[in-house]
């Protein structure tokens, strides 16, 4: 199959969409069409295990991999998972769900496509005959850069590097990044937002000057954030499994309709359970979850994209986002795959800090998707009332879907329809904001945290948290957020 951008020239292969990452006209690579996955498809992919659901599913898109190598990458990758399952749907009520995606090495959903993508990419650059190393610059709003550190450390070919915002994600988060082992990476504090980094690496991947710099010390580029088809492509397996595991046993009949509801940032995670509907999955609605920094809910319910207001620091720091790069592959979409609409909007948000989509597209969005955010105090009301109710720990992010996926069947009283609500991290990424909703206790001490979450839940920790407290820091550099490419070319130099 091939790519295209959303921005109109630029093509490549799939194993070079996903080693280049993004296109050259500041475009994302999308396929060329949305390969289909029949009933009978369906029904074949009953039986089988995650992994190799997850493969069926890449090589619709990646017909250049060949499909037992992918299979086994798949099998190699998802064995890390605690629990021996990568994204165990568990029922809570009669119609109630969570697919939980957080048993990976590092409790975020990130973990399901970044254990895979250094696969992806090496074989990808086999593939399309690239012999230079790689150079992987991510910018991470918390859970990004860990997984992607703990996916690509000590691999051979390949640099990564990593850049967050210092007051931007929480203590446990940046002692997850600033300990990080392996001899081939590099992790730096921002002075500044997400939104900031991620401009800033951006900007040095459309850089051709920058490209040529790194090319002649040896590097060839690439991104492990959501912008890269080789995050997204893993996302779609798992809303196909969990409509699979309800199936199977016995909660719906195939062919019914289910609804999702996604804690959003960049606006991946949605776009998969979009990408999955239109690869044929009875999807019913989307629900889109945002938290106090609503900018998804606004421009879903006004039509119209408007930067220009207040970033919050909230409790759910990895939705902490006003700019959500995976949306313009749903505005390509809804706009009947035009690039030259979607240029001049990504140009006005860029000069101007709003665009506005017309009405029949505003019409197909509110088709696909309801819209909702979740403030501070109903994260921590979502929590607490949960567990009272279901005993049933969640995290900050998880609780801004469930709260989303709450009001909108109170809205709608659409109770017969499945929810499944998608939880992306374990409750104890964020133990200090989680014992706070359950107990109103404030506790410092992370690590203390941990042990007060496991008395009061009775969940069992994750080991790789646990293990922290031990580790030393290796990373200690700070830098503002204009100086951030000097980083890359003294990483590049290093030996
Ligand atoms: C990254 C992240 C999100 C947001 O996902 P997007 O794909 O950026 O929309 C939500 N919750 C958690 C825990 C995350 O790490």
């Amino acid at each position: 199959m091939k790519f295209i951008s959303t921005r109109g020239n630029d093509t490549a292969t799939g194993a070079e969409a996903i080693v280049r990452g993004i296109a050259s006209d500041g475009g994302l690579f999308v396929p060329e069409y949305f390969p289909q996955v029949t009933a009978e498809e369906l029904a074949q992919m009953l039986p089988m295990s995650y992994a190799e659901r997850a493969a069926t599913i890449l090589h619709k898109y990646l017909g250049e991999y060949d499909f037992e190598g992918l299979k086994a990458a798949c099998e190699k990758a998802y064995a890390q998972f605690e629990g021996g399952d990568a994204a165990p749907l568990v029922k809570i009520d009669s119609s109630l769900y969570m697919l939980e995606l957080f048993h990976g090495p590092t409790c975020a959903f990130k973990d399901l496509a970044l254990t895979l993508l250094p696969y992806l990419l090496r074989k990808g650059c086999d593939i399309a005959g690239i012999e230079k190393d790689v150079l992987i610059l991510v910018a991470t709003s918390g859970d990004t850069g860990k997984a992607a550190l703990e996916g690509f450390k000590d691999a051979p070919g390949v640099k990564i590097m990593v850049f967050y915002p210092n007051d931007g994600v929480s203590k446990m988060q940046k002692l997850q990044m600033a300990t990080q082992e392996g001899n081939n990476v590099a992790v730096v504090a921002v002075k500044s937002n997400f939104d900031d980094c991620q401009s800033a690496v951006k900007a040095i991947f459309t850089s051709e000057a920058c490209k040529e710099e790194l090319f002649e010390k040896g590097y060839l580029l690439s991104s492990a954030n959501s912008i890269n088809f080789g995050r997204l492509a893993p996302q779609i397996a798992y809303y196909f499994s969990a409509y699979l595991d309800l199936v199977s046993s016995g909660q719906i009949e195939a062919g019914e309709k289910v609804n999702f509801a996604v804690p959003t940032g960049n606006f991946g995670n949605i776009l998969a359970a979009y990408y999955a509907k239109r690869m044929g999955l009875p999807v019913g609605k989307l629900v889109c979850a945002s938290n106090k920094n609503n900018i998804l809910t606004d421009f879903m319910r006004t039509g119209v994209y408007d930067r220009r207001r207040e970033f919050y620091k909230t409790m759910s720091p990895s939705m902490d986002i006003l700019i959500s790069s995976n949306l313009e592959r749903l505005l390509f979409e809804l706009s009947d795959r035009n690039p030259v609409r979607i240029k001049l909007r990504m140009d006005k948000l860029k000069e101007d800090g709003v665009y506005e989509i017309y009405d029949e597209e505003r019409a197909a969005l509110s088709e696909l998707f309801y819209a909702d955010f979740c403030g501070e105090d109903e994260t921590v009301e979502t929590i607490y009332e949960f567990f009272e109710e279901y005993q049933y720990p969640m995290d900050t992010h998880t609780a801004c879907a469930m709260y989303a996926a709450a009001n909108y069947t109170e809205k709608t009283k659409d109770k017969d329809t499945p929810m499944v609500v998608v939880s992306t991290a374990s409750p104890y990424k964020f133990p200090q904001d989680v014992m706070y909703a359950l107990t109103g206790n404030d506790i410092k001490d992370s690590f203390k945290a941990i042990k007060h979450l496991n008395l009061t839940t009775a969940m069992k920790p994750p080991k790789s948290l646990a293990k922290l407290r031990d580790k030393p820091v290796r990373f200690h550099t700070v830098a503002d957020k204009d100086k951030l490419y000097a980083e890359v070319v003294r990483f590049a130099d290093e030996k």
